[in-house]
C-alpha cells in the first residue's frame, strides 16, 4: 500500500479508537532492576522500553573524567526482537543518533556540575517498538536517574505528535508513522518550561506547527504528572515497608 492511500481517521477516530488528542495507555514503574543505581519501565500503548542508570561512578577511562562536571553517557538499543523483522545487534547509525539526542534532551535538567570527575550511565533497551521509542526512552531515562537520585532541577517527559490524514494527533504510533505526513517528537521539562527536543520529519504549516506544540504539551503534561505519581508511589511503599 502506498502512503497516503491508507484511511487512518475514521468518524474523529483513530484505528486503534482513540481520539485525535489521546495519549496510548501509559504505564510506569520504577526500581525494576536490583543491580543498577536507577531504573525504569515505560510504556507507551505496545511500545515497551527499559532504562537503566549507573553512577555517579569512576569514568570506565580515565580520559573521560571532566574537571568541573559529571560525563553523562547514554545508550539507546533495540532489542533484536522488539521489531517485526530480527534488528541486527549491532548499533545501527539510528541508533547512535539516538542515544545522542536523547542525552541531549535530559542533559539540561541533570546537575552534573555536583559529581566532577564522575561518570553518569545511561543505559536504554527497547523491548518492543511500536512507535516513539525515543520518546518513551527520554520519560524513562529521566525517571530512573530520578530513581538513581541523581540531583535534578525537573523531570523531562516526551512524546511525539503526528498529522495523519490530514489532522494533527497526539502520540503516533508505528502504523500513523508509517503512513502519516508528518513526525514531531518534542521533550520538556515542564516546570522549567523548557523544550529539550523538538525534532520534525515532514511538512507542517506554520499554525499546524504551533498547534502541534500545544498538542505536545497537553500530551507532555498528562505523562509528567504519571512519572510524579510513579515517583511518589516507590517512595510511599519503601516508608510503609521501613
Ligand atoms: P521512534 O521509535 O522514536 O518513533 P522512528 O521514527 O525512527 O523512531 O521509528 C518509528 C518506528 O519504526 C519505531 O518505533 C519502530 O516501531 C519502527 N522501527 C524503527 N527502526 C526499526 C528497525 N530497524 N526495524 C524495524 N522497525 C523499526
Amino acid at each position: 500500500m502506498s502512503k497516503g492511500k491508507v484511511k487512518l481517521i475514521d468518524n474523529g477516530l483513530r484505528h486503534d479508537g482513540r481520539k485525535l488528542d489521546e495519549l496510548r495507555t501509559i504505564k510506569m514503574e520504577v526500581g525494576i532492576l536490583k543491580s543498577a543505581n536507577g531504573s525504569a519501565l515505560v510504556e507507551y500503548g505496545k511500545t515497551k522500553v527499559i532504562a537503566a542508570v549507573y553512577g555517579p561512578r569512576e569514568p570506565q577511562m580515565k580520559f573521560m573524567a571532566l574537571p568541573n562536571r559529571a560525563t553523562i553517557r547514554c545508550r539507546y538499543h533495540m532489542a533484536s526482537f522488539s521489531t517485526h523483522e530480527r534488528k541486527s545487534p549491532a548499533p545501527t547509525r539510528r541508533e547512535i543518533e539516538l542515544s545522542k539526542v536523547i542525552r541531549e534532551a535530559l542533559e539540561p535538567v541533570i546537575l552534573s556540575e555536583l559529581y566532577p570527575r564522575t561518570s553518569i550511565d545511561i543505559f536504554i533497551e527497547v523491548i518492543n517498538a511500536d512507535g516513539g521509542t525515543r520518546t518513551a526512552s527520554i520519560t524513562a531515562a529521566s525517571l530512573a536517574l530520578a530513581d538513581a537520585g541523581i540531583p535534578m532541577k525537573d523531570l523531562v517527559a516526551s512524546v511525539a505528535v503526528g498529522k495523519v490524514d490530514g489532522y494533527l494527533v497526539l502520540d503516533i504510533d508505528e502504523i500513523e508513522d508509517m503512513y502519516g505526513s508528518a513526525d514531531m517528537p518534542v521533550a520538556m521539562a515542564p516546570a522549567l518550561g523548557r523544550i529539550t527536543l523538538l525534532q520534525l520529519n515532514g511538512v507542517l504549516t506554520s499554525e499546524e506547527f504551533i498547534q502541534a506544540l500545544n498538542l505536545a504539551k497537553a500530551g507532555i503534561k498528562q505523562i509528567y504528572e504519571i512519572q510524579k505519581e510513579t515517583l511518589k508511589r516507590k517512595y510511599l511503599t519503601v516508608k510503609v515497608e521501613d
